[in-house]
């Protein structure tokens, strides 16, 4: 532990140094198995020999230039984004909540061009989107906002996966200029709602003339089975918003919009030092051929199936199990009560995973996991569970 660090995190016991695949390695050269990829962001495990290499080669030739100038990387990186969401442009910064703060100036430019004085964004109890001031005051969880009032005004928290709440806000003030959600709650809980939210949402948005965002920085690139998690669904958002995986350990977020949304920031109005910078970019590219050359959205779905099958075998016994969801590579198993100590027990037995919402296990394993690797994770995972449960009741 340092003394040198502020304390914005409680730590495990662990420290690694190297990694390859779904593998992590620590000091003393025990290997654990990683099923939470750093939170969702290394997505191709790790070192992946393909993207080692474009960032070596990368290195070697050039890091920064500035958003000064062209960055051909970046425009292709740009592109490719575009055409796999079916949207116009991106504005590149270096993460997640940066990629939302982006999102959020966007939704007040879309408000002030009606004429609304002070612009709402609608946004979902339970979410997650960032810990800037703006994100946070986004953000519903009040552990998050709590020590940091004031708050940005400007955001209305409705209940997630209740379409009702979102036509009767938009109906009782005039204000709304966009609703911003999660497709699937990732901090929350794994929440996922019911399939026609989202399509009820863009209908209702188009209606009255309000921009869809969604936040798809954690189901984002493959992770659900699909490029992004609205994909489930037939619709295209105004905005969207990347970062965890796309870089896969390289920092970069991306805010990507449509149509009239994607002409709303102008020279000057907003930028990054580092957004977009070669490095970062030549990540991004490579992180889509990889996920695209070895069809990882399928595998991811596959995979989803398979452990979520498997969890429901060896878990539903058990009262203290209290539901098991997921979607593609996005599992959350629901206990009936907190469990602090989980965390550190699987840590004993060689595998990461992340407790979230107090008593959801969340597992976010790489996508390029073998069906081995994946029968290891459920077999770790349930042997630390039933000694936990046992010890409990
Ligand atoms: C992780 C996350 C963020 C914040 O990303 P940072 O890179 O940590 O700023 C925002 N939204 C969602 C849904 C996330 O999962």
């Amino acid at each position: 532990m340092s003394d040198h660090l502020i304390a914005s995190y409680n730590q495990l016991p662990v420290a690694f140094e190297k990694g390859e695949g779904v593998w992590l390695f620590d000091q003393h050269g025990n290997r654990y198995l990683d099923a939470l990829s750093g939170i969702a962001v290394c997505g191709l495990g790790h070192s992946h020999p393909e993207l080692t290499s474009a960032i070596s080669d990368q290195a070697g030739r050039l890091l920064h230039t500035s958003n000064l100038y062209h960055i051909p990387l970046q425009e292709s990186l740009a592109s490719r984004l575009c055409a796999l969401a079916n949207m116009d442009k991106v504005f590149f910064c270096n993460s997640g909540a940066e990629a939302n703060e982006a999102a959020i100036k966007i939704a007040r430019l879309h408000g002030h061009k009606k004429n609304i004085a002070s612009p709402i964004v609608i946004v979902a109890r339970g979410s997650f989107h960032g810990r800037t001031m703006a994100t946070l005051s986004a953000t519903g969880n009040t552990k998050v906002q709590s020590g940091f009032e004031p708050l940005l005004p400007g955001f209305v928290h409705v209940p997630y996966n209740d379409i009702d709440s979102i036509i009767k806000t938009v109906n009782n003030n005039e204000d709304v200029a966009a609703v911003m959600l999660e497709p699937v709650q990732g901090e929350g809980g794994i929440n996922i709602p019911d399939s026609g939210y989202l399509t009820a949402i863009r209908e209702l948005c188009d209606e009255h003339g309000l921009l869809m965002m969604l936040d798809e920085i954690q189901t984002g690139m493959c992770r659900t089975g699909k490029w992004f998690a609205h994909q489930h669904e037939n619709c295209v958002p105004d905005v969207m918003t990347l970062a965890k995986s796309l870089g896969n350990g390289v920092p970069i977020g991306a805010c990507i919009a449509d149509g009239e949304a994607a002409n709303l920031l102008q020279p000057g109005s907003h930028g990054s030092t580092f957004g977009g910078n070669p490095l970062a970019a030549r990540a991004g590219l490579t992180v889509i051929d990889i996920l695209q050359h070895e069809n990882l959205a399928q595998r991811a779905a596959a995979l989803g199936q398979l452990l979520l099958a498997r969890f429901s075998e060896s878990l539903s016994v058990y009262k203290a199990v209290k539901n098991i969801r997921g979607k593609g590579l996005m599992i959350g198993i629901e206990l009936a009560d907190d469990c602090p100590d989980l965390v550190g027990r699987a840590l004993k037995q060689n595998l990461l995973i992340n407790v979230t919402a107090e008593k959801v296990i969340r597992l976010l394993p790489p996508l390029i996991i073998s069906d081995e690797q994946a029968e290891e994770i459920v077999e770790r995972l349930c042997i630390v569970l039933k000694d936990y449960l046992k010890e409990a009741a």
